[in-house]
């Protein structure tokens, strides 16, 4: 299975975090990454950028931040300066249209398409589930995984839901585990909540202080999106 994102949901099980919200994170910024050192040369690419009226907010400030880091502003200036000179055109055609009396059915700025990285993030998450459970089905990856942090819910659902198609005995292995994992932090949600009463007030505090976010991380998994370097 010589896949990058094998290589690196192994590597992912190694640190801290959903591994999955780890790499889908580092797949993100690659692909940002690489569309503005060269996919934005692609004529494909560029249609879809334009076609989409640019990334929406999460991928345009990924842009910007990589692009920040680099010091090179001007590959935002290159396919954001077309994208405003196109936007200006439309906007003078809807001008012209309204100065001439007529109405227009359509939605003036509406886009033909989606943000291109989202589409590219949406793909790659799907394969990534995909080799998760392949990995899992090898009998020395899964202490690897059971040390490791989990997948959040939103990783959990799609895998569950892959391995029930394809390996049943992966589906029982991540069902127990997860089950596992959500009683760990609901018994450290009581334990929080016992020692909130003032009875038990001088007793150590300990890991149940941090269930609250731990339970939150269980469920919507990592912000890994915060910027290069950031983990
Ligand atoms: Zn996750
Ligand atoms: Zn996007």
């Amino acid at each position: 299975m010589p896949d990058i994102f094998t290589y690196d949901i192994v590597e992912a099980l190694r640190r801290s975090g959903c591994p999955l919200c780890r790499v889908d994170a580092i797949d993100d910024r690659r692909w940002v990454d690489s569309f503005w050192r060269e996919g934005k040369q692609d004529p494909g690419t560029r249609r879809r950028f334009f076609a989409a009226g640019g990334f929406c907010r999460h991928h345009a400030w990924l842009l910007h931040r990589l692009v920040a880091a680099a010091g090179a502003g001007a590959a935002i200036a290159d396919v954001y300066g077309f994208l405003a000179e196109s936007d200006l055109s439309r906007l003078d055609d809807l001008r012209g249209s309204l100065d001439r009396g007529r109405r227009r059915r359509r939605t003036p700025l509406r886009r033909g398409s989606r943000c291109p990285a989202c589409v590219a993030f949406e793909a790659g998450a799907e394969r990534k589930i995909y080799f998760f459970v392949q990995l899992l089905a090898e009998a020395s990856v899964r202490p690897h995984y059971g040390s490791s942090d989990g997948l959040c819910l939103v990783h959990f659902k799609p895998s569950l839901e892959h391995a029930l198609d394809v390996d049943e005995d992966v589906a029982r292995f991540l069902l127990d585990d997860w089950r596992r994992r959500l009683a760990h932090v609901r018994g450290q949600l009581a334990e929080f909540d016992r020692m909130r009463d003032y009875r038990y007030a001088a007793e150590p505090k300990g890991d149940e202080q941090r269930s609250w976010t731990e339970v939150i991380r269980r469920y919507v998994g990592e912000r890994f999106t915060e910027g290069p370097g950031h983990d």
